[in-house]
């Protein structure tokens, strides 16, 4: 049995037999080979080095023709590492002697070997790593063959087990089979995260290198309440974790009772508690909870099941599906925010070393205005058929705010010459997310029907950590006393111009905060659907004075351990069979 820590991203308990994947997205099968079979494992590994071999003299030969020698010396280098005696010695006795796959003798022989080189001080020896790593692909799909199969055509019950998927690989799962997964890479805030929560399986990023530890068919346990992941768990672990699936299945039951009783604290305050999508099938989680509408729908998403881009009618099928399920609730549709983890599909004008501070989100809408537009116009399309609300995100200046509406304006006119219905009057809003429009909040709200406050992306810029990366995770707080005090001015600013404002960050689905931010003056919730029903027993529970204390204290303290601490016993105080989300 190993234990694992990584960070909890998608709340839950999965118990299965692990499916893992090598860098390169393909199924490494199970660890050992029958003793029978050895010889005829050898043999395999032998014809998986040759034709490596092969390729990589064969791609020399180009790379001389095209380039010159001096370029085709690193291949010799290649081969020279390929077809080492040692190594293959090496990898022959793993086969022999501890009937290892030739699979995994090759990923765990070979990353060894890189380990050594990417912990030598310096760095000057990383490059060779990466030769290594190039070296242990190379032979791995000699290996794997037509026996490469990715994540499609699962055909049982699996915990995924990979060094990273990409948001649109996530968005891929087949929610039939996997029961939740686990990477190696990857941080608090990622979209790989986001999309885990939509989907409502258990998942744990960040928890460092274990793939080479792990075996096709191992049984594994992920929590995704404490990011623990548990390798090979013995029998006594595995009947606690059934159990604790058990208590939440039964809290969760208890907790549907509250579908249609409103989101009102005990002292009668109403608060507004809507759901987070990115897919349109979420709107069912939303509506099978008793959400008060959609605070955020993540259309660029909508990029991440097509390979080309989605023309007007499939975006207006998908809102117009969200907006009459809704009814006459709200849906407040944000416009694309392509770019930085989400892009993957669109070709980047260039490679973007800083991708976050880069052509992303409404800069790149107000750069390619034809995409803008198309959009646009299927947002206002749909509002003729409910309650639609559009909100700009990453909005940084008041020029990008004038820009976006001008183009909404004129879609508009252009829609209604062509005698289009629409709603005129639809509400347009903004998404707080850069500390540059929390300074200028009060300019802002002039110009804006709501704001909807992203913590995502607040945080990473507030605090300068990248969201995505798990070495600063530790760095990357919701309750850091600056972060809170952008937040609060955000609240009061808009509060004081009769603006309403939402709060759609994670921070929001955490009911670790809810007593806070009610505290703060927050009166809409936007939250991933799955946490609905605890966020709204929290606030049925409290009163209005008691989290304005709660707010008071908080906003005295120094440092977000001690907010956290004093946040977590708070809750327990009026949720004790609730953990933290
Ligand atoms: C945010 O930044 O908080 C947010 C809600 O948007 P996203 O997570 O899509 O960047
Ligand atoms: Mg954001």
């Amino acid at each position: 049995m190993q234990r694992l820590q990584g960070i909890a991203v998608s709340p839950g308990v999965a118990i299965g037999e692990a499916l893992v994947m090598d860098s390169e997205g393909f199924r490494i099968p199970r660890r050992f080979v029958a003793r029978d079979a050895v010889d005829d494992e050898l043999e395999r590994l032998s014809k998986a080095i040759d034709a490596a071999a092969a390729e990589i003299q064969n791609n020399r030969e180009a790379v001389e023709k095209e380039l010159g020698g001096q370029y085709a010396a690193i291949f010799d280098a290649h081969r020279q590492m390929l077809t080492d005696p040692k190594l293959r010695s090496e990898l022959e006795s793993l086969i022999r002697d501890r009937h290892y796959s030739p699979e995994y003798a090759v990923s765990r022989a070979l990353r060894r070997y890189a380990k050594v080189f990417q912990e030598l001080p310096g760095g000057t020896f990383a490059e060779r790593a990466s030769d290594i790593y190039d070296i242990e692909k190379r032979l791995l799909r000699n290996l794997l063959g037509r026996r490469r199969e990715g994540l499609s055509r699962l055909t049982s019950p699996a915990v995924i087990l990979a060094h990273d998927l990409t948001p649109s690989e996530t968005a891929n799962l087949d929610r039939n089979f996997v029961r939740g997964f686990v990477t190696e890479v990857g941080g608090p805030g990622s979209h790989t995260a986001i999309v885990a929560e939509g989907m409502e399986i258990p998942a744990v990023v960040g928890v460092g290198s274990f793939l080479t530890d792990v075996s096709g068919g191992d049984l594994i346990i992920i929590d995704g309440h404490q990011g623990v992941v548990i390798l090979q768990p013995d029998e006594e672990t595995v009947a606690r974790y059934r159990h604790e699936a058990d208590q939440q299945r039964t809290l969760a039951a208890r907790l549907e009772t509250l579908r249609d009783l409103p989101a009102q604290t005990a002292d009668g305050v109403r608060v507004d508690l809507y759901g987070n999508i990115e897919f349109p099938y979420e709107v069912d989680h939303c509506v099978e909870r008793g959400a008060d509408g959609i605070g955020l729908y993540r259309t660029e998403f909508l990029y991440l099941s097509t390979d080309s881009e989605p023309t007007e009618e499939t975006h207006f099928e998908a809102y117009s599906r969200v907006v009459r399920s809704m009814g006459d609730r709200p849906v407040v549709i944000r416009t694309l925010d392509l770019g930085a983890d989400k892009l993957a599909q669109i070709p980047s004008p260039a490679e973007e070393r800083n991708p976050v501070l880069g052509l992303r989100s409404i800069r790149m809408s107000l750069r390619n205005v034809p995409l803008f537009r198309t959009q646009l116009r299927a947002i206002l399309r749909a509002s003729a058929l409910g309650n639609v609300r559009i909100m700009f995100p990453l909005i940084t200046t008041l020029l990008e705010l004038r820009q976006a509406r001008m183009i909404v304006a004129d879609v508009m006119e252009d829609l209604e010459e062509h005698k289009v219905a629409l709603n005129r009057q639809l509400p347009v809003g903004m998404m707080v997310e850069v500390p540059a429009a929390v300074m200028m909040i009060d300019r802002f709200v002039e110009e804006v029907d709501f704001v909807s406050i992203g913590t995502n992306d607040l945080i990473q810029y507030s605090l300068a950590v990248d969201r995505g990366n798990k070495d600063v995770a530790g760095l990357y707080n919701s309750c850091d006393p600056a972060v809170l005090r952008l937040i609060e001015l955000t609240i009061q600013a808009t509060k004081r111009a009769n603006v309403p404002t939402n709060l759609c960050g994670r921070m929001s689905s955490s009911t670790a905060y809810t007593q806070l931010l009610l505290g703060m003056g927050l009166r809409q919730f936007s939250v991933t659907p799955g946490a609905i029903p605890e966020v709204k027993r929290i606030i049925r529970a409290v009163s209005l004075p008691l989290c304005e204390a709660i707010a008071s204290r908080v906003m005295g303290m120094e440092n977000a351990r001690d907010i956290k601490a004093f946040l977590r016993e708070e809750l327990k105080k009026v949720a004790p069979e609730m953990e933290q989300r």
